[in-house]
């Protein structure tokens, strides 16, 4: 595996990561026109692991994705689940908390969309946003907010001691590239919708968001939840990364279909 490009994406467990080291224009060596015929192989091969995976019904795997605004949160799960079979994804999306939300403790709405055996699982946001935009926003004091990594830990160890493989990717991209991306929301009617005023403020609030995603970064990787930090200023090097990085994952587990019934062989239908 020291062959795959994307295994040196991982935060290794207990590092101190300093974003400025990453590279959020990385190509990974990878050439745009093969990087798309080789997206669309991934996906054939991520098809073939799916469908064990949901028949086999005894695990499951849980994507999540982290990213400040216009990184590509959404045109990455549209790029790599797409070609999957929809019985077997689950994706959820976590905006700001509200109804019964509130009245619960963080984890409470994130565990109840945790994926099914069987399932692929991926989190639009997260529990991450309870010590990032929390964080960054004084919606909680640091006395709440700092025991939640070790929460967070132990929430994914259980999930991972019961069946469900974690993976987690921060879509690393740079402000200036935020800033185009943005300024197309504003100017595209098609985009339009996506855009609230609350991302400039967000956006001016950039080196606290660092500071906050370094800390998650550091603190929750651990050998069976990891952290891969994904260049995204390309889409097409953040679609194929985590593309691959899912399907790195689903080859560890490899995925078996149910034993068939005895007395198959020869049978013919008449
Ligand atoms: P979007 O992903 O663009 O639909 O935006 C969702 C918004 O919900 C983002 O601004 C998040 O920061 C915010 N959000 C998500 N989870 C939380 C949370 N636990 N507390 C406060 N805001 C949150
Ligand atoms: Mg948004």
């Amino acid at each position: 595996m020291a062959s795959n490009p994307v295994m040196a994406l991982r935060v290794a467990p207990g590092s101190n990561v300093k974003l400025h080291r990453f590279d959020t224009d990385d190509t990974l060596g990878w050439h745009k026109e093969s990087a798309k015929r080789e997206l669309e192989k991934v996906k054939l091969r991520l098809d073939v692991l799916q469908q064990r995976l949901f028949a086999e019904e005894r695990r499951s795997v849980l994507l999540v994705l982290q990213a400040m605004d216009a990184a590509g949160k959404d045109g990455t799960i549209r790029s790599i689940l797409s070609g999957l079979n929809p019985a077997g994804v689950t994706v959820s999306s976590f905006g700001v908390p509200g109804g019964p939300e509130v009245e619960h403790d963080y984890l409470w709405r994130v565990h109840a969309q945790a994926p099914a055996k069987g399932h692929i699982g991926v989190f639009n946001r997260s529990h991450y946003e309870d010590v990032l935009v929390v964080r960054v926003k004084g919606f909680q004091p640091k006395a709440v907010w700092s025991k939640r990594y070790d929460h967070i830990r132990s929430f994914e160890q259980m999930l991972s001691d019961e069946g469900t493989t974690v993976l987690k990717c921060f879509l690393n991209v740079s402000p200036d590239v935020q800033r185009k991306r943005l300024q197309e929301r504003i100017d595209d009617p098609e985009k339009r919708w996506k855009f609230r005023q609350g991302d400039l403020e967000d956006r001016a609030l950039w080196p606290q968001y660092v500071a906050a995603f370094e800390d998650a970064l550091s603190r929750t990787s651990t050998a069976s939840a990891p952290w891969y930090v994904v260049p995204a200023d390309r889409n097409w090097v953040r679609n194929l990364a985590v593309a691959k990085i899912l399907l790195h994952h689903l080859e560890r587990m490899k995925p078996r279909l149910p034993d068939p019934e005895d007395g198959l062989d020869g049978l013919i239908v008449e």
